[in-house]
C-alpha cells in the first residue's frame, strides 16, 4: 500500500537535527513508492538548505516563513501545519519527539480527530497497517501499537530510527507560501521573552556520547573531570536528578523520567546509583558504562561494562589514555 507521508522537520537555530532525517529514512521505506514531504516552519525557512531533506527521502518541501516562527508559538504552528495537512493529505504525520513535537502533535491529531502515538521507538507494516512500537513502564517493556483512521499522527524518539544512506541524486520541489493569516487576535500566547540555558556544546538529546554525573560527583567542581572526559571523546554531559537537585549542575542536564531521554551509542554513568527513573531516560543507549565505587550499585545491572572504583582516580585515566587514541 503506498502512503503520503509528512515530516515536520526539527530545527535547532536554523540547522536541520539527525531525527529529522531519520524520520524522513523511515517514511520513503513506508511511503511504498508514494509520496514524502518534508514540512519547515521557521522564520528562515527559505534560507534553509532542503537539499538534504530530499537526500533521506523528501519529494516535496512545504515552507512557512515568517518572523514569528523564531519562537514555538503553539496557535501559529497548529494553524500552519493544519493548512498543510489539508493541502497534502497524508496517511502519516511524523515529527520529533521533542517539547515542541509533544506539545504540537496532540493539537493538531484532535483538530482532525486523528489517533496519536507517543515517542515512537520503531515502525514497521504488518499485513498493511503500520505497527509503531513504543517503550512503557520506564523503558522496561515495549508495546506494539495500531492506530485506526485515515491520518495518524506519531512523535518520534531521537537516535532510534535508522537514517538510511544520503541518496544525494535527489532533489525535491520547495514551495514556500504564507499557509495561514495569522493576525494577533488569532494567537493566544505569544513569547515576550526566552531565556536560554547552555548544555555545552553538543545537544544532549542528539549526541551519540553521553558522560552523566551523579550525586557521587559531589560538587560543582567534581563536574570538571567529566567534562575533560567529554571534550576529547566529543561527548555531551548529562546528569541525574540527585546531582541536579544537589545544585552540582543545571537542570538543563538533567537525564532521566523527568528530565530528557537520550539513546546514544555510548553512555557513561558516573557517580549514578541507578534509580529506575534515571535508567527511564537512558536505558536504551547502545553501550552503557558505569563507574561506582558501590559494587552492589543497581547501575551495573543494566551496565555492559561497569568500573567498580573511585571516579576520581578513573575519570581522568580514563581521560588521558583516551587522549592517546
Ligand atoms: P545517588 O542515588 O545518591 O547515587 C550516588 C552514587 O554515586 C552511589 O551509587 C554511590 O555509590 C556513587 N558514588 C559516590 N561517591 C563516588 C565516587 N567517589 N566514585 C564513584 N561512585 C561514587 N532521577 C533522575 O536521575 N532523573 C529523573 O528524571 C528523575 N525523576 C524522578 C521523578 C520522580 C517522580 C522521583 C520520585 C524521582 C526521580 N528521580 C530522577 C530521582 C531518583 O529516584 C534518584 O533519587 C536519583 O536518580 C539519584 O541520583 P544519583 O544516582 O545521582 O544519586
Amino acid at each position: 500500500m503506498s502512503r503520503t507521508i509528512l515530516v515536520l522537520a526539527d530545527l535547532r537555530n536554523g540547522a536541520v537535527r539527525n531525527v529529522t532525517f531519520e524520520m524522513l529514512s523511515a517514511a520513503k521505506r513506508l511511503a511504498n513508492g508514494g509520496t514524502v514531504i518534508a514540512s519547515i516552519i521557521s522564520n528562515n525557512g527559505s534560507t534553509i538548505d532542503t537539499a538534504a531533506l530530499a537526500h533521506y527521502g523528501a519529494d516535496k518541501v512545504l515552507v512557512a516563513d515568517d518572523a514569528q516562527f523564531e519562537n514555538y508559538v503553539p496557535d501559529a504552528y497548529a494553524a500552519v501545519l493544519d493548512a498543510m495537512i489539508k493541502e497534502v493529505n497524508p496517511n502519516l504525520v511524523l515529527m520529533s519527539h521533542s517539547a515542541i513535537g509533544r506539545d504540537l502533535a496532540p493539537k493538531v491529531a484532535a483538530r482532525f480527530a486523528a489517533g496519536q502515538v507517543s515517542d515512537i521507538i520503531d515502525v514497521t507494516e504488518d499485513g498493511g497497517n503500520l505497527v509503531f512500537t513504543r517503550p512503557i513502564y520506564a523503558g522496561k517493556a515495549f508495546t506494539k501499537n495500531t492506530v485506526a483512521g485515515e491520518i495518524v499522527f506519531a512523535t518520534v524518539r531521537p537516535n532510534n530510527l535508522t537514517a538510511g544512506e544520503p541518496d544525494v541524486s535527489r532533489s525535491a520541489d520547495k514551495e514556500v507560501k504564507v499557509w495561514a493569516e495569522l493576525s494577533a487576535d488569532s494567537l493566544r500566547t505569544f513569547i515576550k521573552e526566552v531565556v536560554k540555558k547552555s548544555t555545552g556544546g553538543v545537544d544532549l538529546s542528539e549526541a551519540k556520547i553521553i558522560v552523566s554525573g551523579g550525586r557521587g560527583v559531589k560538587s560543582q567542581e567534581g563536574f570538571k573531570p567529566l567534562y575533560d572526559l567529554a571534550e576529547v571523546l566529543g561527548a555531551a554531559v548529562g546528569a541525574s536528578r540527585g546531582a541536579c537537585d544537589a545544585d552540582y549542575c543545571d537542570y538543563a542536564l538533567q537525564i532521566g523520567q523527568t528530565g530528557k531521554v537520550v539513546t546514544p551509542d555510548l553512555y557513561f554513568a558516573v557517580g549514578i546509583s541507578g534509580a529506575i527513573q534515571h535508567l527511564a531516560g537512558m536505558s536504551n543507549s547502545k553501550v552503557i558504562v558505569a563507574i561506582n565505587k558501590d559494587p552492589e550499585a543497581p547501575i551495573f545491572k543494566v551496565a555492559d561494562y561497569g568500573i567498580v572504583g573511585d571516579l576520581f582516580d578513573i575519570v581522568p585515566i580514563l581521560t588521558e589514555e583516551l587522549k592517546k587514541v
